[in-house]
């Protein structure tokens, strides 16, 4: 089970639903006393990132213990309410004037996907973020456009 995807899908969903990019998801954000070390969080006004937890619960809920959801995030056995006692657990910082930063120090960065061979991580077709750790195959959810591992001539990684 992955929470950082987790919560990067509710960002996502959540700037959908407003229609504006107001919560920013950080992949790896090193919090105070962490030295250097680095972890999950969310950025925006504090209001809004509590709304984008609560979408993390409530998806989480919606798919525990449902074996055929297409991605198989979450397995029967999962831990439902040890999911809730992390996200509750979060630390935040203040960024800039009104925007915070939540970050969970225990909840790891993804393992990065498909965006890295993308020139600034966007979408070629319509210039939408790529969410970090898209696998390969998987669409933009803007346009459709399908998102492959691209390889250069010289081996390199298309930019
Ligand atoms: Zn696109």
């Amino acid at each position: 089970m992955n929470i950082a995807k987790l919560i990067s899908d509710a960002v996502h969903s959540y700037n959908e639903q407003v229609g504006d990019n107001l919560v920013g998801f950080r992949n790896s954000y090193s919090g105070r006393g962490m030295y250097g070390r680095e972890c999950v969080g969310i950025t925006g006004p504090l209001g809004d990132c509590r709304k984008v937890i609560a979408m993390v619960i409530n998806d989480a809920y919606d798919n525990t213990g449902d074996v055929d959801h297409e991605e198989e995030l979450l397995a029967p056995e999962f831990d439902f309410r040890g999911l809730v006692d992390s996200l509750m657990d979060w630390e935040q910082d203040s960024m800039g004037r009104s925007d915070m930063v939540l970050y969970w120090s225990d909840i790891k960065p993804m393992e990065p996907g498909v965006e890295q061979f993308y020139e600034h991580e966007q979408c070629p077709d319509c210039g939408e973020d790529i969410p970090t750790g898209t696998a390969s195959g998987e669409q933009c959810r803007n346009c459709g456009h399908v998102f492959v591992e691209q390889v250069g001539n010289d081996g390199a990684p298309a930019s």
